[in-house]
């Protein structure tokens, strides 16, 4: 038996086309376009490269763009000033500060400084308070995006042992709370756990955010389990080659044998990412323009 493979690309391209449907509605409505704001500290290649992408995306799908690069040196109080003026302006309804930042900044501080009502990518104390509570907020993207995929696939989830892997504050402890709001019985794996293919052997869902290429084997997982590898590897090049394979945190070509759905890498969580952006901002800009978004629109 093979596993279903679920294709984040295609989902992650639909969403993108209703954020853009709910967009234009938003322009009617306001009279304004939703925005959403990105700053960059330093230039660091990748970081340049994400960051364009993100604003190319914003455009595409209607929206404003704002984006506001300071050099590596930059200091704390530059970057809270930006912040503090991009939480007062009207026409800006997300604000993501693309981390992580350079070592002399304080990363915690300029995170919380952002408004919970513009925070994009759900870090801040009052967006993790909020999930943890159950109250309506703004969620980290890639869980988010993971749970959409999950409830996709799956439907209910309710009922079902789902087990995470890793529990950084991006990702493993928001994504654990997501699956508790849907009623799964959630166990969280980390560094420190004893006999990690044991626990994973239990879960009907695997979501492994740990960073360790492959880790996860196939002899590990249920047959006919859901898995989200949201790990993100590259290999060393091949010999003749310049750049090496991307991989997960999951031996795909195991798992896929035993697993009932599995999540490619890449194709798979990695383009969610930033198509749940777009939607938390489009989200955000109803919520801070007092427009109603339409039940489902996103
Ligand atoms: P972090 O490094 O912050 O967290 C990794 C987690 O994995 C930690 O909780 C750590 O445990 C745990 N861990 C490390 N080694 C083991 C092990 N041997 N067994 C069990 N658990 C282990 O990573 P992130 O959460 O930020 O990212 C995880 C992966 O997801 C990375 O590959 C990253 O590139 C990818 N990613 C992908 C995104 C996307 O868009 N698809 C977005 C964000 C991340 P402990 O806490 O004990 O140290």
């Amino acid at each position: 038996m093979s596993a279903a493979v679920i294709d984040g690309k295609a989902f992650a391209a639909g969403l993108r086309a209703r954020v853009a449907v709910a967009a234009a509605a938003f322009e009617q409505a306001a009279g304004r376009k939703a925005g959403l704001a990105v700053v960059l500290v330093g230039s660091d290649p990748a970081s340049q490269v994400y960051v364009a992408s993100k604003a190319r995306q914003t455009v595409e799908c209607g929206m404003a763009s704002f984006e506001f690069t300071l050099p590596e040196d930059a200091s704390q109080a530059e970057l809270l000033a930006i912040i503090d003026r991009l939480n007062a302006d009207a026409s800006v309804d997300g604000i993501l500060v693309q981390l992580p930042l350079p070592k002399h900044l304080d990363e915690q501080e300029v995170v919380a400084r952002i408004s919970p009502d513009k925070d994009v990518d759900g870090l801040t104390p009052i967006s993790t308070g909020r999930l943890a509570l159950g109250q309506p907020g703004l969620v980290p993207c890639t869980p988010l995006g993971s749970l959409m995929l999950l409830k996709d696939r799956v439907g209910d989830l309710s009922g079902l042992n789902a087990v995470v892997i890793g529990r950084s504050i991006l990702v493993g402890k928001p994504m654990a709370q997501l699956l508790l709001g849907e009623n799964c019985t959630v166990t969280v794996a980390h560094s420190h756990t004893r006999d990690l293919p044991a626990v994973v052997r239990g879960a009907d869902i695997v979501v492994a955010a740990v960073g360790r290429p492959e880790m996860v084997q196939g002899d590990w997982i249920k047959p006919g389990a859901t898995v989200i590898d949201v790990g993100i590897n590259r290999l060393p090049p091949a010999e003749g080659q310049t750049k090496g394979r991307l991989v997960g945190d999951v031996a795909y070509a195991e798992a896929l044998e035993v697993a009932g759905a599995i999540t490619p890498v890449p194709g798979g969580v990695g383009p969610m990412t930033i198509a749940v952006l777009l939607r938390n901002a489009l989200v955000a800009a109803h919520r801070n323009a007092g427009v109603a978004l339409a039940d489902g629109a996103l």
